[in-house]
């Protein structure tokens, strides 16, 4: 493999960063607790918000997403506590589990890893939970190991409709800035998500939405916490202070990406994701192979998983993308190692570069002796030609 031109990140995450980003972040670090930065934190906080679709606080961690996964929990919950969870994906699977190292207890609804989850049965659940003993109700909005986006609005009618007071918690790490959104219309308590993803940034930044019910009830709970706590971060934030050295650059690309979500306007951002997915599944379906996504009402945006054929090993495909076409593509995880593999199309990204994308695909897809109609590219082209 020649190392000219550039490398297409391809994964579901990390994503590519702009240009714009990178050189925002190439600048002296400044007094995190002077004028300056103050600035810029009230900045980066008023324009998180739009972003989550809330009026409510955002909290910033220098963590990566998992970070904000404990967060959620530990400033809401009790030991014990009982939370509901869905087997949607590896995401939510690690979720579960994190929750269960805290102390609380997780009640899992199965899944076959091909659909999001079902608001019925989250309203069955809820409704013979006549106790209240489920305290939240923790949802994967877009799985980034399958590519099925679960409805959160219907979902969040399904709790309503139990009558249960539950606490609603959304990840969001693969979805937010990609795939429509709305903490605050939507009735989301806690949004997690993280920076390297739709938010076009490096890795290292997470964050909590948080509904005035999730800080109410982060009065009582008591599962131990300190460094996640959210109500040190909101006062200090109040003066543009953080309780400890904030990820100084990170907060100036973030600052940037913030301003290019603006520009294109969070509605065309959306429209783009949605395009490309299209496009993406319109060259799978020609190429002969099976999008893992079961249910139209759930394609993801951001990524798309390709089931690739018995007797094949998508591993040794995004090898062979990798070593020819210098192209990384996602690997199945968990269970769906080696039977799919994930084409990422989500965060700084355009026609020209899904077209590359999917070039590649193709190639390797012939390389690797996989029977896969040539005219899978045309096929995507054909609705990239219509805007
Ligand atoms: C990437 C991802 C995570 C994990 O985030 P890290 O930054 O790797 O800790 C969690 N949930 C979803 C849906 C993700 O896509």
């Amino acid at each position: 493999m020649s190392a000219a031109g550039r490398h297409f990140l391809q994964i579901p995450g990390p994503t590519n960063t702009p240009d714009r980003v990178l050189r925002a972040m190439a600048a002296p670090t400044i007094d995190h607790r002077g004028p300056r930065f103050a600035q810029l934190t009230a900045e980066i906080l008023e324009g998180l918000r739009p972003v989550f679709g809330t009026t409510e606080p955002v909290v910033v961690y220098p963590a990566s997403g998992t970070g904000a996964w404990e967060a959620a929990l530990v400033n809401t919950l009790s030991p014990g506590d009982r939370v509901l969870c869905f087997e949607t994906g590896h995401f939510a699977g690690l979720w579960r589990e994190m929750a269960i190292r805290l102390g609380l207890e997780a009640d899992v609804v199965p899944g076959d890893w091909r659909h999001g989850v079902d608001p019925a049965q989250v309203t069955d659940r809820l409704a013979a939970d006549p106790g209240h003993t489920v305290k939240a109700v923790l949802v994967v909005h877009n799985e980034t190991s399958t590519g099925v986006t679960s409805r959160i609005p219907e979902i969040r009618a399904a709790i309503d409709a139990a009558g249960h007071p539950a606490l609603l918690m959304v990840d969001t790490v693969s979805s937010l800035a990609s795939i429509e959104y709305r903490h605050d219309d939507w009735g989301v308590d806690v949004t997690v998500a993280g920076s390297q993803k739709g938010l076009m940034l490096p890795p290292g930044l997470s964050f909590n939405a948080i509904s005035a019910k999730a800080r109410d009830a982060s009065r009582t709970a008591r599962l131990a916490r300190s460094f996640w706590d959210w109500q040190p971060i909101i006062e200090a934030n109040r003066n543009g202070l953080f309780p400890y050295t904030p990820a100084t650059h990170l907060l100036y690309g973030l600052r940037e990406a913030l301003a290019m979500l603006t520009e294109e306007g969070l509605p065309q951002v959306w429209a783009r994701h949605q395009r490309h997915a299209e496009a993406t599944r319109l060259a799978v379906r020609r190429w002969g192979l099976e999008v893992l996504c079961r249910d139209e009402r759930e394609f993801s945006g951001s990524l798309t998983a390709v089931v690739v054929p018995d007797g094949h090993d998508a591993d040794k495909i995004r090898a062979t993308v990798l070593e020819r076409w210098n192209m990384s593509l996602g690997g199945g995880l968990g269970r769906l190692a080696g039977r799919v593999f994930r084409i990422g199309h989500l965060g700084d990204f355009n026609d020209l570069m899904l077209a590359g994308t999917l070039s590649g695909v193709q190639m390797g897809l012939i390389a690797a002796g996989v029977p896969a109609d040539p005219s899978g590219i045309t096929a995507a082209l054909e609705r990239l030609q219509r805007p």
